[in-house]
């Protein structure tokens, strides 16, 4: 990242809007802001294929789910956050599994963007897709966005859902059913 742009961007918004560089307060600003941009937009440093690089080669063919799966991203219209929790299901090829952190690690990679909840959604299943070679793939987000509950509509606590599903969750309506039963109650 080219911190320097990001200082001076800062700095430009914070005249911009017409308050002053300079006041105490704002002084090391623009140098926070950069920094902070290292780790809340860190997925552009990152391959999301390198996040899968070893699999347990284990026969495994059930639904495996993760459910809850925090998240924060940043809304590319607005540049405002919009957060919360991810659900992620496989059905593995009964040959390669991935640890099961590696699904949390994958939904950050594609979050800590600019992104839209409905392109995070599909870039986290075509990832999963490509690197295990799955059986099927479910991916369900439900999040808030600020640019929704702090200006426009202003609907505090609203939920935005967007669900991406694949392969034999897409086709076979049983699996589907296991699946998001298995989301919505877990194993009981
Ligand atoms: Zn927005």
């Amino acid at each position: 990242m080219d911190k320097e742009k990001l200082k001076q961007a800062v700095r430009l918004f914070i005249e911009g809007i017409g308050d002053d560089p300079e006041r105490r307060g704002l002084r090391r600003t623009p140098d926070r802001v950069a920094a902070m941009c290292d780790e809340i937009l860190a997925g552009y440093g990152v391959e999301p294929a390198s996040v899968f690089r070893e699999f347990h080669r284990e026969r495994h063919d059930e639904i495996v789910l993760v459910r809850d799966i925090p998240f924060y991203s940043l809304c590319e219209h607005h540049l405002l956050p919009f957060f919360g929790k991810a659900h992620v299901a496989y059905l593995p090829d009964g040959m390669r599994l991935c640890g099961i952190s590696k699904l949390a690690r994958i939904v950050e990679v594609h979050a800590r963007r600019l992104q839209l909840q409905e392109r995070l959604t599909a870039e986290i299943a075509a990832s999963l897709v490509k690197a295990l070679r799955p059986k099927g793939v479910m991916v369900v987000m439900e999040a808030e966005h600020l640019c929704m509950t702090m200006r426009g509509v202003r609907a505090p606590g609203s939920r935005t859902v967007t669900s991406v599903v694949r392969g034999i969750f897409r086709e076979n309506a049983a699996t589907r059913a296991e699946a998001m039963a298995l989301l919505r109650d877990g194993v009981s």
